[in-house]
């Protein structure tokens, strides 16, 4: 329970609608209640009249002395003013009519206010969770799954959810309707409410216990569709490599033991829920036979002889009455149970602290391209894999780096270092002689335009890809532009809506490298002082590439760029060439530089040489 504390903030942000449902939930319960007294009322006045009629001896009730206020004033006036026999019986049936309207009525506003508080929570709490998956660093995401980050966000915010709305309403309800009803059957027998109540925290705890064991079926059952929907969903995706391998049938047999398995478990919590409900219906059956029979033995054996048919009447009204909440009680205790595991889930997560974080930056002026890297080693914190060891690289603004060097050298850390994705084990990195710690991270990643290695698009139009780091829509004249530079305009004018052609799931599907070219174009349209390339023409042919790597010299004439490639470009004159192995310089220089050094580089070259095309190392 003290987990679900955390909500407590919302429930004060809506105190207005909590205290607005509060009361109508009270009044609701209050016109409730006062129908089982009118009811009883003219019961008694209805046997009252077929014993005098007959001849029988009348027990003389005290009249409506332990009625509510309100019924006690129809009463009087009823009684007082002479209204005939068959009046009074219309008069009460309308009564009754109009106090369900009124129960019906304030019950509505109930819902209106608690259930839609809860809505409000539900949304608050969403982006209170989102926010803070924008906050958290990569390395979180390196350790959690996707289905873990989204069941936080969509279940566990809605079963949360299920303890601000219905669990909170069923909870005041019940306390309100047993205290009205309970009050006012002691109030007409102590005794008899004795034994009408005492099946009734059975009826609570069977309730209870069923809905344990039906959630913790349904919780198995949630789990195993869970897998068989992954199942299905890689052997749609990755249909090709089960076609070719031809395991159609492996995988056949693979989804139908778990399809198997999970249709056994359905069918296991089907047989308990036929049984949840005809219990239930026992159980309140019981309780209504006990006020009968009870209440009945009391009247004709004279034991209690104010217990009349027209108090059995207003009790079997008062036990139905408080069957649905004490019945709601059982479930809404496991639904709390569930919101606070929930709940648990979520703090934990909320709690977690972004390693990387700009609390106390300050802005600086602005963002120039002088890089330094200052003996910095970096080891991956949860696989202690030290990509990077004792590196340093000073680079002046608007030069072209290339760093060079085989698949885990290092050189995608140095990037993600670079945009402070990691903060360096050691040694530190400066951009226009501020050490990175002291930016603020969204100034250090506007400066910076970073095109991944394994570029992502989303699904939307090529246009919208294009712009999407920009703060407002960029104008159709330089998305172009950029992606003349980036060499794919001629192919985006060849689709069938041009820019406005979806991507992905939902529209064209592009090759590797007019994707790395979207994403290269994306980077451009920022116009920042900084560009990375991590490897991101590797999926690009060699005409292409030369011609992308030649625009650089008009597009980033005065920026500073740095290319990460596992392949040489001979065309293009980089100011520095940076080869790296196991995270550290092995070689660097110009191209003549290193050349002449007649080290890897060199034999790198000479191999493209002779096989005429860039070489992958
Ligand atoms: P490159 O880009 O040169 O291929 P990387 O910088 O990606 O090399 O990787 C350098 C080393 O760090 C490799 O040994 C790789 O296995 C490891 N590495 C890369 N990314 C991660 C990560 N997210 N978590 C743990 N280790 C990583
Ligand atoms: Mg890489």
């Amino acid at each position: 329970m003290k987990h679900l504390a955390a909500v407590n903030k919302y429930f004060w942000k809506y105190k207005s609608r909590l205290i607005f449902g509060i009361i109508f939930i009270i009044l609701s319960n209050y016109f409730r209640i006062l129908s089982p007294q009118v009811s009883g009322y003219v019961v008694d006045k209805v046997t009252k009249a077929i014993k005098l009629k007959n001849g029988l001896p009348i027990v003389n009730k005290p009249r409506n002395i332990n009625y509510d206020i309100l019924v006690k004033q129809l009463i009087n006036w009823v009684e007082d003013g002479n209204v005939s026999f068959g009046n009074t019986i219309v008069l009460s049936g309308i009564t009754l009519l109009v106090l369900a309207l009124l129960g019906g009525f304030f019950m509505f506003l109930m819902r209106q206010t608690i259930i839609v508080m809860s809505r409000h929570i539900e949304y608050d709490q969403k982006n209170e969770v989102y926010q803070h998956y924008q906050k958290l660093d990569i390395a979180f995401y390196k350790t959690h799954s996707t289905g873990d980050l989204m069941n936080r966000i969509s279940e566990d915010i809605g079963r949360v959810r299920m303890y601000t709305g219905p669990a909170v309403m069923y909870v005041i309800n019940l306390s309100a309707t047993i205290a009205f009803s309970v009050y006012f059957m002691i109030k007409e027998n102590a005794e008899l409410t004795m034994y009408v109540l005492a099946p009734l925290p059975i009826l609570t705890i069977t309730i209870y216990t069923v809905n344990t064991i039906i959630h913790k079926k349904s919780e198995k059952i949630q789990s195993l569709l869970s897998g068989l929907t992954t199942t299905a969903q890689e052997s749609y995706s990755g249909i090709r490599v089960i076609k070719s391998f031809v395991q159609e049938g492996a995988m056949m047999r693979f989804f139908k033991e778990n399809s198997n398995l999970y249709k056994k478990n359905a069918i296991g919590l089907a047989k308990v829920e036929a049984i949840y409900f005809p219990s239930m219906a026992l159980l309140i059956g019981v309780s209504t036979l006990l006020t009968i029979s009870i209440g009945g033995w009391y009247h004709y054996s004279h034991h209690l002889p104010e217990v009349s048919a027209g108090t059995i009447t207003e009790f079997v009204i008062y036990v139905n009455l408080l069957t649905f909440p004490v019945t709601a009680l059982g479930w809404t205790a496991s639904m709390i149970q569930r919101a606070a595991a929930s709940q648990k889930r979520l703090n934990e997560f909320l709690q977690t602290v972004p390693t990387v974080s700009d609390n106390h930056c300050v802005p600086i002026p602005t963002i120039n391209g002088d890089i330094e890297f200052n003996n910095v080693s970096f080891t991956y914190p949860h696989t202690g894999i030290k990509a990077i060891t004792n590196f340093n690289l000073t680079i002046k603004e608007g030069q072209k780096v290339l760093i060079i060097g085989r698949t885990g050298s290092g050189k995608s850390t140095l990037a993600q270092l670079l945009l402070r994705f990691y903060n360096p084990s050691q040694g530190n990195i400066k951009i226009g002689g501020h050490p990175l710690i002291s930016i603020p991270l969204s100034q250090l990643r506007n400066g910076i335009s970073y095109v991944p290695q394994d570029v992502f698009l989303f699904s939307d139009t090529v246009s919208n890809n294009i712009g999407f780091g920009m703060a407002s829509m960029p104008n159709q004249e330089s998305i172009e532009q950029a992606a003349k530079f980036a060499s794919i305009h001629n192919e985006i004018m060849n689709f069938d809506k041009q820019y406005e052609t979806m991507i992905g799931e939902r529209g064209v599907t592009l090759s590797g490298g007019q994707k790395q070219r979207i994403a290269i174009a994306r980077s451009l349209i920022k116009n920042p002082e900084v560009v990375v390339f991590d490897d991101c023409l590797s999926a690009v042919d060699a005409k292409t590439e030369s011609e992308i790597i030649n625009n650089f010299y008009q597009y980033l004439e005065n920026k500073t760029a740095i290319v990460i490639t596992h392949r040489i470009f001979s065309t293009f004159r980089f100011d520095n060439i940076i080869v790296l192995d196991g995270g550290s310089i092995i070689e660097q220089g110009t191209h003549e530089d290193l050349i002449r050094l007649n080290g890897y580089y060199a034999e790198l070259y000479r191999l493209q040489l002779t096989r005429n095309e860039p070489i992958e190392v």
